[in-house]
């Protein structure tokens, strides 16, 4: 039987799938904590022992390994001074996975591995496509005609360090207003208390004694509560605003929206619909239907990697 990998890198985890042929269905699947290899060239002959046993006990027939990582660059094939991992400034992880296989290896950042694979659950129509990951952070990645987009040195796709407001907040990044900073789970967040200073002690969510999050912050709103349900009306206009600039440059039929925040679910994605609507270019409207990921966030990473 023919089959392909997907890897996929984490800070947290390294996520395997073997997919039998064309099949976007896992077959096999392992997972390791990233912490128990020191080195990358240790997890690299770990995952390859346990690749080739598979392969051997299961008579199968490797055709290719794709591998997504954090800050990984799909052109230079190493995971560039990715935050989360501790294995050096720079890890060449297609050419460590080279010398253990044979077959096809590719390689690219994470959140265009995952880009894939919510792409290829839509209708094969649908050339042009965006997905948002709200995590800690923004992520995304851009298809166009058909295509992932990656710029001239692999780093095309930063929607969340596009500056929506000039000397706004401070980023990781150094530079100020970036988008991620306002949408994502960090970003609602930070609007909460900003809005403490400004609003004063009316809402619940003031006199919490533990470090406050996006989730305590989405709860108070089911409770009713008028400040947590304004953030997230503010959250979702100013992605809504972000996207219709989005729009204005490759006009996505659809751009779907993953991660953490995103299971607010019709609290995020109604205000980012409506703002949307406003902003966007007249001639760009109704052309974009966004929507919240239905996929299995673990196997978002296996199935994307398996399909670079
Ligand atoms: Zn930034």
């Amino acid at each position: 039987m023919k089959v392909r990998i997907g890897i996929d890198i984490g800070g947290t985890s390294i996520k395997l799938g073997i997919f039998q042929d064309a099949s976007n269905q896992v077959f096999l699947h392992q997972k390791w904590s990233t912490a128990a290899f020191e080195t990358a060239p240790a997890m690299v002959t770990a995952i390859a022992v346990w690749i080739k046993q598979q392969l051997t006990s299961q008579d199968l027939a490797l055709e290719k390994i794709g591998i997504a990582a954090p800050n990984g660059n799909y052109q230079t094939g190493q995971i560039e001074f990715a935050a989360n991992l501790n294995w050096g400034d720079i890890v060449p992880i297609r050419a460590l996975f080279q010398a253990e296989f044979d077959c096809p290896i590719h390689f690219d950042n994470d959140a265009n591995a995952a880009t894939l694979a919510e792409w290829s659950m839509t209708d094969p129509k649908v050339e042009d496509f965006v997905l948002i990951t709200l995590g800690t952070g923004l992520g995304a990645g851009i298809i166009s005609n058909g295509k992932l987009v990656h710029g001239a040195n692999g780093f095309a796709g930063e929607l969340g360090h596009v500056i929506i407001e000039k000397n706004g907040r401070l980023c990781g990044c150094g530079r100020r207003g970036c988008l991620e900073t306002y949408v994502s789970a960090t970003g609602v967040v930070r609007t909460a208390k900003e809005r403490f200073t400004k609003q004063g002690n009316t809402s619940i969510l003031f006199n919490q004694t533990t470090e406050l999050t996006a989730r305590d912050i989405y709860e108070a709103m089911l409770q009713g509560d008028r400040l947590a349900s304004e953030i997230f009306q503010f959250t979702g206009e100013t992605l809504g605003f972000a996207l219709a600039n989005l729009a204005a440059i490759t006009q996505p039929a659809q751009i779907v929206l993953a991660g953490g925040l995103s299971r607010a679910g019709k609290y995020l994605l109604e205000p980012t619909i409506q703002s949307f609507q406003v902003q966007v270019l007249p001639i760009l409207r109704d052309k974009t239907i966004i929507k919240i990921s239905n996929t299995d966030p673990n196997q978002l990473g296996i199935l994307g990697a398996s399909l670079l």
